[in-house]
């Protein structure tokens, strides 16, 4: 019989020994799990490894730990609901006090029109209910074939079948195809790379105009919804949109009765200064993805808001044909307790505002950094930053792959005190939304010294 605490005492070989031989990783490949980090505590925006090694948390775990770690708020929302009540099933015919109040709660936060919630344990549910809560509603409406959902290359979904089919990402569904029909993907709005550009027309018009024409291409009648991450993040590698991209979006999807989703989950609750990311451009979803900042990771938590009119269709459906779908843990009384506490943290210690004023803060530090020579464009809004590295600035040109530029910043970001995630060739940053300015100074600084270590061949 193992208890954690045998592996505390025993040597990193040992458990590294039976994490090998026992656990598979996300995206496993036993390569890049050589060294890895054994993360033992967290304390606001540091997390420790067992070595007793502090780093700051230039990811908030996986985008998520906006809060930071360690809040004892949290793990007495936590304790205190799992001491009256664990589990209650939210099947139809049964509800719980935690689940009513964080419905309410959201009502008042996300965008105005959403105000009806479903919980999921994650963002990839979150997406497969999105889809189908869009081809259901088309359904209710009378036109059967809206079944298409249209997304974009480098975006990020989640692994499920259906979630990882939305993804722009081929090395997602490569491996496990066939993907499920019924996804079509346009080219992201990426200003510093985008092509798609025609005369008298700017970068985010000629982006958006993509999915008209995917969707004349379809033929409207056969597309159910278009599914956007306001910024793009695990994908991409946190690409900012133009702010005349998502309000054009919003008319065709109008336009030609195209349902839009915002997949907020690694955008909401506070991570770019606003409550969800759309609120930027002052545009509203159909429905909105949330998972990650809605419990700040302390437990797993997603979900999906529909808007009013999706809403009054699902409850007028005849309960033949109802909305039929859910899970086990859909609303668990538990982690909405934890995601109410999360919130009034939010609220209590204005979180988001500070998201707003220390990511301004950031990226003006950040943007020093464009004086070096491999640093192609530092992006970003909120709390939430991008740093694109390449071989030549003039022609944008990427290092090759056998260069190994994203494993050698890593490891000199890390050689450094920082601990974060570089995707392709983009060094991503989102740190606790309660990171200190000294530690954002520092999060500068070491990127300053790391990126011109790892470019020297
Ligand atoms: N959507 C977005 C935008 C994401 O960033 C992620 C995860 N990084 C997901 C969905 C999937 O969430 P999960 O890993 O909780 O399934």
């Amino acid at each position: 019989m193992f208890r954690i605490s045998d592996h505390r005492v025993s040597d990193k070989a040992a458990q590294l020994d039976a994490d090998r031989a026992h656990l598979l990783h996300p995206q496993h490949h036993p390569s890049e799990h050589l060294d890895p980090q054994i993360w033992v505590a967290g304390d606001g925006a540091l997390i420790t490894n067992s070595e007793g090694q502090t780093y700051i948390d230039g990811l908030s775990g996986m985008w998520n730990v906006h809060v930071g770690h360690g809040r004892r708020e949290l793990v007495e929302a936590a304790t205190a609901q799992m001491s009256s009540l664990a589990f209650a099933s939210s099947y139809i015919g049964a509800t719980s006090l935690p689940a009513i109040a964080l419905a309410e709660q959201l009502s008042a936060i996300v965008y105005p029109s959403i105000n009806a919630f479903f919980f999921t344990t994650g963002g990839a549910e979150a997406s497969d209910t999105a889809f189908k809560t869009a081809r259901f509603y088309w359904k209710t409406q009378g036109r059967p074939e809206k079944v298409t959902i249209i997304s974009r290359t480098l975006s990020y979904h989640g692994s499920t079948m259906a979630a990882s089919s939305a993804s722009g990402i081929p090395e997602f569904w490569e491996v496990f195809e066939p993907r499920v029909p019924g996804f079509l993907h346009i080219e992201s709005p990426y200003p510093y790379r985008f092509t798609g550009c025609g005369d008298g027309i700017t970068p985010g018009i000629a982006a958006a105009n993509l999915l008209e024409e995917a969707i004349l291409r379809a033929g409207p009648d056969t597309v159910a919804a278009f599914i956007a991450e306001p910024i793009q993040g695990g994908g991409g590698g946190v690409i900012v949109p133009p702010d005349d991209y998502f309000p054009r979006i919003r008319a065709i999807c109008d336009q030609y009765d195209v349902l839009l989703i915002s997949d907020d989950v690694i955008t909401g609750f506070g991570r770019t200064g606003r409550w969800f990311g759309l609120e930027h451009w002052g545009v509203e979803p159909d429905i909105v993805q949330f998972a990650k900042g809605i419990t700040s990771g302390y437990l797993p938590l997603g979900g999906i808001g529909v808007s009013d009119r999706i809403k009054a269709a699902i409850d007028a459906a005849p309960a033949g044909r109802r909305w039929m779908h859910g899970f086990t843990y859909s609303a668990h009384p538990v982690c909405c307790a934890v995601a109410l506490a999360n919130i009034a943290i939010l609220h209590d210690e204005g979180l988001v505002e500070r998201s707003a004023q220390r990511g301004a803060y950031l990226l003006s530090q950040l943007r020093e950094l464009e004086a070096l020579d491999h640093v192609g464009e530092v992006r970003g809004l909120g709390l939430l930053a991008g740093v694109e590295i390449v071989a030549d600035r003039a022609t944008k040109a990427r290092f090759p792959a056998q260069a190994e530029v994203g494993k050698r910043l890593r490891a000199e970001l890390l050689a450094r005190g920082l601990y974060t995630r570089v995707l392709g060739e983009v060094i991503c940053l989102a740190p606790p939304l309660v990171t200190s300015v000294a530690q954002l100074d520092q999060i500068a600084t070491i990127l300053a010294e790391a990126i011109p270590a790892a470019l020297a061949f």
